[in-house]
Parts: structure tokens; C-alpha cells; sequence
């Protein structure tokens, strides 16, 4: 095989095929009720993180920064810090300030967990000039260079769940509250994870929730802080719950689910993000198992449509060759979806570097194991050159793939995170055995409009 663009030696990365870390922690944040992220850095890294927010969710989102000019760099920027959390508790009156840093911040070495501890010593005396109002600080650590927003991601949801799950302290198991730490999913997918939740009656905690903070209605007046978000108290719960359900794999050593292992005795599912059926059916029998109730027949319902709609778009999908990118478990998940409904991923890839990605892909697949380029740390350009090599049928994919798709004149199939170029983005549904059934009919009805766009009369049986 010739792959002659990705085999010359850049050093540089072109055209990405990741995002910043503390983007992804951002969203965990606006995620939690009452929760305000804070970013320790320069202005420009809280704008371009809010510019790509909104063009994908098209709501105001609003990011504090504590602004660092050249003097901070030179000379630190705990002021700066102080200042800014001064600053938001007056202005936004939020129950807890989500802090995390920026590049500039880790290079000059910000010892952040100590400027918060000086910053709650002075307000404890009453030093600081904040009403009496006293939110929750909690710090996520999110060095860029060293990751993308997944790392963020799941990076904030362990600062917020040590920060406020039982604090350190171990609690006996004693309920049958259900945890479930979501992935980088749409507001959508979120909605759906409450419906699956809740038809299992038992209570639950369902962390990050954007679903209405990212994604809500029309208002009357202006609100700094959208309604929506999981609820400061239901973290709290987290260390009492029955079991964690945790989507997806962290790709650092720590994360939320191992902290209430390890602290108040949860017992932790790790479980794929539910998109295909063997997928769905271990969340599915996850929960079931923590809650002890049996599967609601509504999602077994589901379920059959979803293996009713396999059969009847079979002929459409089987042998066909996607490209698909992006984030590691979102990319494991497309992985052994496609490969249940017959499509050979030829290429998966992530911009993450990653040396589990190869092993958790190949786990994903079970029939086209063989055929496909798995590659880590890839940017689009190197997507590109192994791509005109395989022949795709079409790209799966957030919104970023438009070049592939142009360069390769095959269609480009938008989901995943960000969909800037057209509208609902944070509407489109990927988990449970609906999310599946949405894609699968997304694909088949994206392929016959190819076919049938090759045909200048259009052919209106398929
Ligand atoms: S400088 Fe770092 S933190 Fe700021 S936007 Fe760029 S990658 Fe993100």
C-alpha cells in the first residue's frame, strides 16, 4: 500500500482530529447545577472554547477567565485567580466555581490546589469581598499538551465527585441509587439516559447533565446560570449508590468510578457507550443488575425494532467501508456497531494518543478484525492519505470530516461532537437501541441518496 502524505515526517500536526482539554472539562461543568467554569489562562482559550460550544449547542455559554496578560506569565497569577473568583461569586452567585487550567498555566507551573487553600483561608476570615456568599471550589488540572477534552472530561468529573461525593469518607452501600457517568454525548443522548433510568424506578444520579443547561428552551429575561444540571446534592449521593455504570474508559490512571470504588465501597460497571446491541445489552443488564429490578419491556420492545430494522436495511449496508474518527469510546462504539450491521470500518482513528486505542478497537470487533487501519494520535491529513487508499463508502463523523469528505466525494454522516455546519447537532441521538436504530437509518438513507444521485432519471425504489 502507498500512503505517501502520512509517511513523510511532520512533526507538526494538520488539521486535528482532537480539541482542548479544558473544553471537555468545561462541559462537565455546565453539566452540574449552579456550576460556573472558571479557566485559569488567557482570555482567548475561554472564547475559543465558547465559540465552539455554542456553534454546536446554539446556547449561550458562558465561561469565567481569570485573564492572564504578560506580567501573570512572568509573574504568576494567583492574584488574577483570586480576583476572578471574587468576581464570579458576586456576579453569577453559583453553588460551586468548576477551576481548570489552561496551557500558559501548567507551563509556568501554576500550583493551583494551593492558591484555592489560601484563597478559602481568606475567606473564612472574611477577607474576601464576596457578600457572604461562599460557593463550592473544586480544580481540575487540565493540561492541553498533555491530552485532548477527553482527558479533560473525565478529569472534572473526578474533581467534582471528590470534591463532593462523601468526601473521602467511606460509606457503607445502602441503597439502590444507581450512578452513571456519561461520556461526551449529545444533550440528546442525555435525555434518553434519564428516560432508560428512570424507567427502572430507583433513584439515580446522572453525571455530567447539559441536557437543559446546553440545550433548553426560550427566556424571558437573560439567565447567567441556565437551569438544568446535576444537582450539587445528588453528587453528594454518589458514595451511598448501589453500583456506578461508567461509559467509556478514562485513559487516565484515576477516574470517578474507581474514586467511589476505592472511597465508599460502589461497586463499578465500566461499560461501553451503549451504540449497537451487544453494547446496549451489557448497560442495559448493568443496570438491572445494581437496581435488581428486571429490564422494562418497553426497551425490549426497542430492541426487537432495532434487530427488525437490521434485517430490512441489511442489503443496503452489508460490505460497505466507513471512515470513522474521533473521540477513543465514542470511536470503539461506531467500531462494533458498524461491524454488528455488516460495514467494514476500514479506518478508526482518534486524535488522542492513546497505545490502548489498537487493543480496546480490535476488542470492539468481532468479524472484520483484519481489515482495518486502526491509527492513534492521527490528524486529518494522515486520515486523508490512508483513506484514498481504501476505497470508503462513506465517513462517519463529526463535523470536522467535511474535508475528507469532499477530497474523497463520498458522504460525510454527522454525529459526535462538533456538528458546526448544520443545525441540531445537540439533537442527534447515538445511545440506547433508539440512538442505534437513528444511526443505522442515517447510514442506510445516506447511502441510497449516493446511489441514487449517480443516476441522472433517480431511481424511486431502492
Ligand atoms: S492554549 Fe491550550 S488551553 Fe488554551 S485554547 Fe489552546 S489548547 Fe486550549
Amino acid at each position: 500500500m502507498t500512503v505517501s502524505v502520512a509517511e513523510e515526517n511532520y512533526t507538526s500536526t494538520r488539521n486535528a482530529c482532537k480539541l482542548c482539554s479544558p473544553l471537555g472539562a468545561c462541559l462537565v461543568l455546565r453539566g452540574i447545577e449552579g456550576c460556573i467554569p472558571l479557566i485559569h489562562g488567557s482570555q482567548g482559550c475561554s472564547t475559543y472554547i465558547r465559540r465552539y460550544g455554542i456553534s454546536h449547542f446554539r446556547e449561550p455559554l458562558d465561561i469565567a477567565s481569570s485573564n492572564f496578560v504578560e506580567s501573570t506569565a512572568i509573574f504568576g497569577g494567583r492574584e488574577n485567580l483570586f480576583t476572578a473568583l471574587d468576581n464570579v461569586t458576586r456576579s453569577y452567585k453559583p453553588e460551586a466555581i468548576g477551576i481548570t487550567s489552561t496551557c500558559l498555566a501548567e507551563t509556568i507551573g501554576e500550583d493551583v490546589p494551593m492558591y484555592l487553600r489560601q484563597y478559602l483561608a481568606s475567606r473564612e476570615k472574611g477577607g474576601r469581598d464576596t457578600k457572604g456568599l461562599a460557593p463550592v471550589l473544586f480544580y481540575a488540572s487540565t493540561p492541553s499538551y498533555k491530552g485532548t477534552h477527553m482527558d479533560g472530561f473525565h478529569e472534572a468529573i473526578l474533581a467534582a465527585v471528590s470534591a463532593l461525593a462523601g468526601f473521602g469518607e467511606r460509606v457503607p452501600v445502602k441503597t439502590d441509587r444507581i450512578n452513571l457517568v456519561s461520556n461526551f454525548v449529545s444533550a440528546e443522548d442525555l435525555r434518553e439516559l434519564h428516560s432508560i433510568l428512570q424507567s427502572f424506578g430507583v433513584p439515580y444520579t446522572l453525571l455530567p447533565d447539559y441536557s437543559e443547561s446546553l440545550d433548553g428552551g426560550t427566556w424571558e429575561t437573560y439567565q447567567k446560570l441556565p437551569e438544568g444540571g446535576t444537582k450539587i446534592a445528588d453528587i453528594g449521593r454518589m458514595g451511598e449508590a448501589a453500583g456506578t455504570v461508567y461509559l467509556g474508559i478514562p485513559p487516565g490512571k484515576k477516574d470517578a468510578g474507581k474514586w467511589l470504588e476505592e472511597n465508599c465501597g460502589v461497586p463499578l460497571f465500566r461499560r461501553e457507550l451503549p451504540i449497537g446491541i451487544e453494547n446496549n445489552d451489557a448497560f442495559f443488564s448493568s443496570l438491572s443488575e445494581i437496581s435488581g429490578k428486571p429490564v422494562p419491556d418497553l426497551w425490549e420492545r426497542q430492541r426487537s425494532r432495532l434487530i427488525d430494522a437490521y434485517i430490512d436495511g441489511h442489503k443496503y449496508v452489508n460490505g460497505k467501508r466507513a471512515v470513522i474518527y474521533g473521540e477513543e469510546d465514542f470511536v470503539a462504539a461506531l467500531a462494533a456497531f458498524l461491524d454488528e450491521i455488516g460495514v467494514v470500518p476500514v479506518i478508526a482513528a482518534t486524535g488522542a494518543s492513546n497505545p490502548g486505542f489498537k487493543a480496546h478497537i480490535q476488542g470492539a470487533l468481532k468479524n472484520t478484525r483484519r481489515d482495518v487501519e486502526i491509527l492513534d494520535d492521527a490528524d486529518f491529513v494522515t486520515i486523508l492519505a490512508h483513506a484514498r487508499e481504501l476505497a470508503p463508502d462513506f465517513i462517519l463523523g463529526h463535523s470536522k470530516g467535511l474535508y475528507l469528505s469532499r477530497e474523497l466525494g463520498i458522504p460525510l454522516i454527522r454525529c459526535g461532537f462538533p456538528v458546526h455546519d448544520r443545525i441540531g447537532g445537540q439533537r442527534i441521538l447515538h445511545l440506547g437501541y433508539r440512538g442505534t436504530l437513528n444511526l443505522f437509518d442515517l447510514i442506510c438513507n445516506s447511502l441510497m441518496e449516493a446511489k441514487q444521485n449517480q443516476f441522472d432519471k433517480g431511481y424511486t425504489y431502492l
